[in-house]
């Protein structure tokens, strides 16, 4: 079978997070810290105020993983803004009838979709930490003045001709382009010109649209062959956060950073949060809560190579995190 690089990876992940607890392979921000989650249900909390606090409004969450940045979310949502828990409903886009359950347990009020577009129209604030990079991608490869793409047969590369990019780049540069995320993005940006909305996206890629192969594949928590066996290897890629703010641009929806994660967690208040949550713990646990934000806010850890990016409705001019 020789198939497109993106269908490979669409089949191949489908087949790794219906099978394997990804969480034993990688871990993620909202697994480092509960001030991740927190964080983030009280930047949701400001935005709601900031679109008027609409009610009811849709609270939804792409890829939500074990459930945890949500499950931290409501609970600081309940504490410090009781009217937008009151006024919120949980929605999860999720494709792993595996990780559903684990959600389940953690937040059992949500409802569940298979895509973003399944869910219903009004007012909406969308949650995605580490969700875009998951999105199967396509790459093409300059061959002398041409350019091909590539498919996967037998597990290697096959390249075959392609008219699909315009520019002129040396030879043997690659190119990549996640489709999935652009149509989400420029869906969402649309929607946000008709309903009153926003979105936040915290992944992991370079500050300007890069060329390069960030196709990367960990199993068992250690690099692996991408193309190797599919479902048995997590494979994600960096995220265009450039391409993706043009995007919605375009669409008609205003576009707020992407800020270096490290700043916008900073500017949220996560070392006073973890300072605060420190002083109730034990020594030895108030030490580990202190490197866990130090792990997700400085530069040479998650802090600069993560992004935060939000798009929303146009008569939303700024956004709390994005120093506005
Ligand atoms: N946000 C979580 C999990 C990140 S892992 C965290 O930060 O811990 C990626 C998540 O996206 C998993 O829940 C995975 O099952 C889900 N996912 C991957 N591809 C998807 C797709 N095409 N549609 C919906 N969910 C998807």
């Amino acid at each position: 079978m020789t198939e497109r690089l993106d269908a490979f990876m669409a089949r191949a992940n489908a087949a790794y997070y219906a099978t394997h607890n990804p969480f034993a392979d990688f871990t993620t921000s909202p697994e480092i810290s509960q001030v991740f989650g927190e964080i983030l249900g009280l930047w949701a909390a400001v935005t709601w105020q900031l679109l008027g606090s609409p009610a009811p409004i849709v609270l939804a969450e792409a890829g939500p993983g074990r459930g945890t940045l949500m499950a931290d979310a409501l609970r600081a949502v309940s504490r410090a803004m009781p009217e937008f828990r009151a006024a919120l409903r949980v929605h999860f886009v999720e494709i792993s009838p595996r990780l559903r359950q684990e959600q389940a347990r953690r937040v059992p009020d949500a409802l569940w979709h298979d895509r973003l577009s399944d869910v219903p129209d009004g007012p909406m604030i969308l949650l995605a930490n580490e969700f875009l990079d998951a999105l199967p991608i396509r790459q093409f490869v300059r061959r002398g003045n041409a350019w091909m793409e590539r498919f996967v047969a037998n597990g290697q590369f096959e390249e075959r001709p392609s008219q699909d990019i315009a520019t002129v780049l040396p030879d043997c540069a690659i190119v990549e382009r996640c489709e999935p995320a652009l149509e989400i993005v420029g869906a969402l940006a649309a929607r946000f010109v008709r309903q009153s909305g926003a979105a936040l996206f915290l992944d992991y890629g370079p500050e300007h649209s890069g060329h390069g192969d960030s196709l990367q594949a960990l199993a068992g928590g250690k690099p692996a062959d991408p193309l190797g066996l599919p479902g048995t290897a997590d494979l994600t890629a960096h995220v265009d956060f450039a391409a993706l703010a043009a995007a919605a641009r375009t669409a008609g929806a205003s576009v707020h950073g992407p800020a270096a994660q490290g700043l916008f967690l900073a500017e949220l208040g996560l070392f006073q949060r973890t300072n605060r949550l420190a002083r109730s713990l034990p020594p030895a646990q108030a030490a580990a809560a202190m490197d866990a934000a130090r792990r997700l806010g400085e530069p040479n850890r998650m802090g600069r190579l993560f992004k935060a990016l939000a798009i929303a409705s146009s008569g939303c001019p700024a956004l709390p995190g994005f120093g506005e």
